[in-house]
């Protein structure tokens, strides 16, 4: 409670009146920068998407600085974080059981949850026998306050003697980052559980806000999230903005990363695809529309599902008889075949998915018409 209070409290007065009375210089921003980076990332790609989700496996090299970030950013061991975080997934938006169950209000599911001892944020390790098992994790376990001590203040103290000004680093890449980074890790349980799109599943309150993902690495892509937990991106396009997701990507390059989990697309979008149909049909079901419209919204989904399962059966295809070719030289016509049905099937679902959009957009005209 004192931390949580002192240290936001210490931050609004102690950053400004340095910056007042001695200033800060480039370097110092950047040390912030710095440190933010390096605590968030520890978070959200190691934390959440490696340790919690095992969406793709880590280098040690990689464990040891993401337990090391992960300690400076405060938020407790990656045991204690990844165990309520696999609980919060498990009984998501149950008020009893999800450590910060969104439907307590904004500032519960915020940072409440963490200030006193609630019933539903036990202590239950069950869930986490695989992370016990690692040694890195048990390490930061067991050094945890050390750690803490030396990412928080010998880290930035030590910057800061590099540059000749230890207060500076000390008040920009220690107190106002540790505040900062903090925050930005619980809007992903209260925002990101309130305000968005639920584009894949309405089963949770997660939602997709890609505002929020600005600020949060990535992790603002929640609904995918919560429908897709094991996949290593959380903004699937690839123009989503998902430092994260980059960052993984590229250090499986080099080696760091493997194992990287991806849904399959005619997964995903089959389930928008089933989301936007249910919202139409709620939407016009007790509205005046043509009878043949009705029926071209079915008929429509039927033929979309269907070449969206064509798609998908041919993309196996088409990825097996690759990783063949590897091993041996799989017929040349064969591969010009599978290849050419695969082009024309993708070409196919742009016209259908343009045909869908059309569909809606006219029941959309016709309800305004009909008022
Ligand atoms: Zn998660
Ligand atoms: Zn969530």
């Amino acid at each position: 409670m004192l931390l949580f209070s002192l240290t936001p409290l210490l931050a609004v007065i102690l950053v400004p009146l340095y910056g007042y009375l001695d200033g800060y210089d480039l370097y110092e921003w950047l040390a912030f920068l710095g440190m933010m980076l390096f605590c968030g990332l520890s978070i959200t790609a190691g934390y959440h998407r490696m340790w919690s989700h095992k969406a793709y496996k880590g280098h040690p090299f990689l464990r040891l600085i993401f337990a090391l970030g992960g300690a400076c950013a405060l938020q407790n061991d990656v045991m204690h974080w990844a165990s309520d975080h696999r609980r919060h997934h498990r009984h998501v938006d149950q008020n009893d059981r999800d450590p910060y169950s969104a439907g307590r209000g904004f500032w519960f599911s915020h940072i409440g949850w963490i200030l006193r001892n609630y019933d539903s944020g036990k202590e239950d390790f069950s869930n986490i026998k695989d992370i016990q098992q690692d040694k890195i994790a048990l390490w930061q376990h067991q050094h945890y306050l050390l750690l803490v001590l030396l990412t928080n203040i010998a880290l930035p103290a030590f910057l800061g003697f590099l540059h000749g000004d230890i207060i500076a680093c000390l008040l920009l890449g220690g107190l106002l980052r540790l505040v900062m980074s903090q925050h930005v890790t619980y809007l992903i349980n209260s925002i990101a559980h309130m305000w968005g799109k639920q584009t894949y599943s309405d089963a949770s309150s997660a939602r997709d806000n890609p505002l929020l993902a600005l600020i949060t690495y990535g992790e603002g892509y929640h609904n995918y999230h919560h429908t897709f937990q094991w996949d290593y991106r959380n903004g699937v396009k690839w123009w989503h903005f998902d430092p994260t997701k980059w960052m993984i990507r590229s250090l499986s390059w080099v080696g760091l990363t493997t194992d990287l989990k991806r849904t399959d697309p005619a997964r995903v979008e089959t389930a928008r695809l089933q989301m936007q149909y249910q919202r139409a049909r709620e939407q016009f079901e007790f509205r005046d529309i043509p009878d043949n419209l009705r029926a071209k919204l079915e008929q429509e989904y039927e033929q979309f599902q269907q070449l969206l399962r064509d798609w998908n059966e041919t993309r196996q295809q088409w990825l097996e008889a690759r990783e063949k070719r590897l091993q041996e030289t799989l017929a040349q016509w064969e591969r010009m075949e599978l290849r050419d049905s695969y082009k024309e099937l993708k070409f196919a679902l742009k016209i259908q998915r343009k045909r869908w959009h059309e569909v809606l957009r006219s029941l959309r005209s016709a309800v305004a018409t009909a008022a």
